[in-house]
């Protein structure tokens, strides 16, 4: 049984599913697979970039046949760092490469994965309750009782302190796991499409830094056929607690200053607040902690008689917290069941 259906969990269960393996769910509290890989309107909301040194996602990409493109950046781009001097504009180097984007968007990856074994993920399944019953682990979700000799638990470690275990777990996971923050679950994003990419007409990149306004990042989020113009990018956190038609219209406002009125014109405006999704975020978050130890050694271990184990992009000792973690423990966890 897999609990998670994240890039981590659908790894896991692509790797047991290649292997010959055909007895193994995938239990989804969301109702749709992906996790923080999220694409609405073509724009991804959640992971969205990687580079040359993520060498689990590029092979991962390459077994499944999905392209790479760089990350749009030329023209001028623009480095807002005060509200008293004049925004800096600044152009990248060409030798130096931008990080990769998943050809067609992130989702493309996470539902190729999962194509294989499609039938195996049942989503809106909300696992509250592990008990060990010696020859396997009973499972208690809101869409009933599941039964399974041994389950990768798939899901942020912060999140995972809200299942109950019996018999308890020892106290030291479970101060890793109250301790571990969830990558980026504190993230606002916004993203915007458009008929034209105006801005590169203007001779701009579409990025946009800086701490001191409205959207802390923003980028070129055209897709790499050219067919869908959009631009993609953080809003300042600050903005989280007011009101949803003020911060349109504060970042709407902010971004013309920078990038032009044409700004205006957009066909489609979306936002995804990740702190406000509690299958991501912790209701106990109040500010970004910033963990030193993703892939900390209690995640190595296994759980309840050997039969539990956790997985996921915080549990990966490389590049933990990233899609290449997630790949990661996704394909140790697999081996691990497999044996
Ligand atoms: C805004 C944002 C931007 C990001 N940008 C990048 C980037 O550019 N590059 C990069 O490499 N990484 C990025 N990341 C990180 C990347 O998204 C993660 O590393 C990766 O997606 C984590 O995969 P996972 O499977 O470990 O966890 P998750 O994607 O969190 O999957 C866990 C799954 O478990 C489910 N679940 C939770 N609780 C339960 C339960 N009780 N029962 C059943 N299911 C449950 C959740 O719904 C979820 O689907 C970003 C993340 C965010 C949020």
């Amino acid at each position: 049984m897999i609990v998670g259906a994240g890039l981590s969990g659908l790894t896991s269960a692509y790797h047991l599913h290649k292997a010959g393996e055909s007895d193994f769910l995938v239990l989804e509290s969301r109702n749709r697979i992906g996790g923080r890989i999220l694409t609405n309107d073509n724009i991804d909301f959640g992971a969205t970039w990687f580079q040359n040194h993520h060498a689990h996602v590029l092979s991962l990409l390459k077994e499944l046949g999905i392209g790479k493109f760089h990350q749009y950046s030329m023209g001028r781009s623009v480095l807002v760092y005060s509200t008293m001097a004049p925004e800096h504009y600044f152009e990248s180097d060409p030798n130096t490469p931008s990080a990769y984007r998943i050809q067609h968007n992130s989702h493309t990856m996470v539902q190729t994965l999962a194509k294989p074994f499609s039938k195996k993920v049942q989503v809106g399944t909300v696992v509250k309750e592990i008990t060990d019953k010696k020859d396997k682990l009973l499972i208690k979700t809101n869409k009933g009782y599941f039964t399974a000799e041994k389950v990768i638990l798939a899901i942020p470690p912060k999140i995972a302190t809200r299942i109950t275990y019996t018999p308890e777990l020892p106290e030291a996971i479970i101060k890793v796991m109250e301790r571990t923050h969830t990558w980026m679950s504190n993230a606002i994003k916004v993203g915007l499409t458009f008929d034209t990419p105006f801005w590169r007409k203007n001779n701009l990149s579409g990025t946009v830094i800086g701490q001191v306004g409205a959207v802390t990042e923003l980028y070129d989020h055209t897709d790499v056929d050219g067919n869908n113009f959009a631009l993609m990018g953080f809003v300042n956190e600050g903005l989280r607690d007011v009101s949803s038609g003020e911060r349109k219209s504060r970042i709407l406002e902010y971004l013309s200053k920078y990038l032009g009125q044409e700004i205006m014109d957009y066909k489609s405006y979306g936002e995804k607040d990740w702190a406000q999704d509690s299958n991501t975020s912790c209701e106990t978050i109040k500010s970004v902690y910033l963990s030193p130890s993703y892939g900390h050694p209690v995640f190595e271990k296994m759980y309840l008689g050997n039969k539990l184990l956790f997985s996921g992009a915080e549990t990966s000792p490389v590049y933990g917290g990233y899609m290449d973690g997630a790949i990661n423990s996704g394909i140790r966890s697999a081996k691990k069941v497999l044996g």
